[in-house]
C-alpha cells in the first residue's frame, strides 16, 4: 500500500519535473506536444490509470546526465516489486535512448540483465551480458550475475569458469560454492560411469575446499558401485569425522559396507562410539537391531534406556513394534491406535531442513532448492528427529 502511494508520487514527481522542462522549452519553442503529452498523463493519474500515465512519462522524457539515476532508480523499485515488465521497459527504453556514454550504456544493460533474471530470461540475460559494453569496466558485478544465471541454470562447467577465471572477490564463500560446481560435475560423471573423469572433477573440487564433505560420499559411492565396499566404508568414516551431522545420512550406505564386507563387530563398536560422541536415533535404532538379533528384551530393555536419555518420535515407534510382537490381541489393539498418531507425528516432520530458509524435505540437498545456498541442509535432531 505505502510502496503504491510512494510509486504515485514518484510518477507524479516525475511527471511534474517532466512537464516544467518542457514548458520552458515549450516558452522557447513550439506550443502543442509537451502540453498534450501533460495533459494526457495527468488524466491517466486522475482515472487511477497509473500504467498509462508512466509508459507515457517514461516515452517522453529525455535521459541525460542528470535523470539517468532516477531512471535506473525507478527500474529497480519496479523489479523489486516484482512488477518486472516495467522494469525492463524503463531499462529498454534507456538502452534506446542516443548519446548514452560508455559506462551508463553498461549500467542499463547490467540492470536489464537483472530484469531478465528475475522473470526467468536466462539465455536473454545471458546473451546482454556476454555481448555487453560492460565486462571490463565492472567484472565483479558482470561476473557474478553471470555466475547466477549458469547456477540457476545448472551449468556448472561455466559457473566454474566464470568463477575460477574471474575471482569474484564479492561472492561469499566462493571458493566452497565453486567446489561444488566440480562435485556436480563429478556427480554427472559417476552417473555415466566415467570413473576417470569423476576422480579428475572431485580431485578439482577438492583443490578448491577440502572441508567439502561431499567428496568423500561421491568417492565412497563410486567407491561401492565399483563393489570395493572396504574403501567405501573408509570415505564414509571420512565424512562422519569432517561433519558427524551427517551420521544419520550416511548410516545406511556404511551399515551396507559393514556387512559386506563381514566386518560386523566392528560395525558395532563404531555405533557404540558414534552414540557415546554423536548420539542419534538412527545410531540408537542400527544398535537395537543388532541387539535384536539376540533377544527383542533385550533390545527393548536398551531402547526403554536410550529414551529415557533422548526421546524421539521414532524410538517410541519402534519400541511399540517390539512391544506389539509379545502382546496379546487386545493389547496390540491398542497399541496399534497409539501408532498410528506416533507414526502421524513422525511423517509430519521431514528429516532434512535448511539452516538458512528453513525449507524441509525428506532428502538431503547439498544445494537447498529455496535459498540456492549451498552445505546449509543437515539432518534434523530433537525429539521428531534425530
Ligand atoms: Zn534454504
Amino acid at each position: 500500500m505505502i510502496d503504491g502511494l510512494l510509486l504515485v508520487l514518484f510518477v507524479v514527481a516525475v511527471g511534474i519535473g517532466w512537464w516544467l522542462g518542457r514548458r520552458y522549452q515549450h516558452q522557447l519553442q513550439q506550443p502543442g506536444v509537451a502540453d498534450e503529452h501533460y495533459y494526457r498523463g495527468l488524466n491517466y493519474l486522475l482515472n487511477h490509470q497509473t500504467d498509462a500515465a508512466l509508459d507515457l512519462f517514461i516515452d517522453s522524457l529525455e535521459v541525460n546526465n542528470h535523470n539517468l539515476e532516477t531512471h535506473l532508480a525507478l527500474g529497480n523499485a519496479f523489479r523489486r516489486k516484482g512488477e518486472v515488465d516495467k522494469a525492463i521497459h524503463i531499462h529498454q527504453n534507456l538502452l534506446n535512448r542516443p548519446g548514452l556514454t560508455h559506462q551508463q550504456l553498461a549500467q542499463a544493460q547490467l540492470e536489464l540483465a537483472h530484469d531478465f533474471v528475475k522473470a526467468g530470461l536466462l539465455d536473454r540475460a545471458e546473451q546482454l551480458l556476454l555481448e555487453g559494453a560492460g565486462f571490463s569496466l565492472n567484472k565483479q558485478a558482470w561476473g557474478t550475475l553471470l555466475l547466477d544465471i549458469y547456477q540457476r541454470d545448472k551449468d556448472w562447467q561455466k559457473a566454474l569458469h566464470i568463477g575460477q577465471r574471474y575471482q569474484l572477490q564479492s561472492i561469499p564463500n566462493l571458493a566452497p560454492r565453486l567446489s561444488h560446481y566440480a562435485c556436480e560435475l563429478a556427480q554427472e560423471a559417476l552417473d555415466q560411469e566415467d570413473f576417470a573423469k569423476a576422480q579428475e572433477f572431485l580431485a578439482q573440487a577438492n583443490e578448491l575446499n577440502s572441508k567439502n564433505t561431499r567428496c568423500a560420499m561421491i568417492q565412497a559411492t563410486m567407491a561401492i558401485q565399483q563393489e570395493n565396499f572396504e574403501l567405501g566404508g573408509q570415505f564414509l568414516r571420512q565424512l562422519v569425522q569432517q561433519d558427524p551431522s551427517l551420521i544419520p545420512y550416511v548410516l545406511p550406505a556404511l551399515s551396507q559396507c559393514y556387512a559386506v564386507t563381514s566386518q560386523h563387530q566392528d560395525w558395532h563398536d563404531w555405533l557404540q562410539t558414534c552414540m557415546t560422541k554423536n548420539p542419534s536415533t538412527s545410531v540408537m535404532l542400527a544398535l537395537a537391531e543388532i541387539l535384536r538379533q539376540q533377544s527383542d528384551a533385550d533390545a527393548m530393555a536398551y531402547v526403554t534406556k536410550e529414551l529415557d536419555q533422548r526421546p524421539s518420535v521414532r524410538g517410541f515407534n519402534y519400541l511399540i513394534d517390539l512391544h506389539m510382537h509379545k502382546a496379546s490381541d487386545q493389547t496390540r489393539q491398542s497399541l496399534q491406535s497409539l501408532k498410528g498418531l506416533t507414526l502421524a507425528l513422525e511423517q509430519s516432520k521431514p528429516s532434512f531442513q535448511c539452516k538458512q530458509c528453513g525449507y524441509a524435505s525428506n532428502s538431503m540437498q547439498w544445494q537447498c532448492p529455496t535459498c540456492h545456498q549451498w552445505d546449509t541442509t543437515k539432518p534434523v535432531y530433537g525429539l521428531r528427529g534425530e
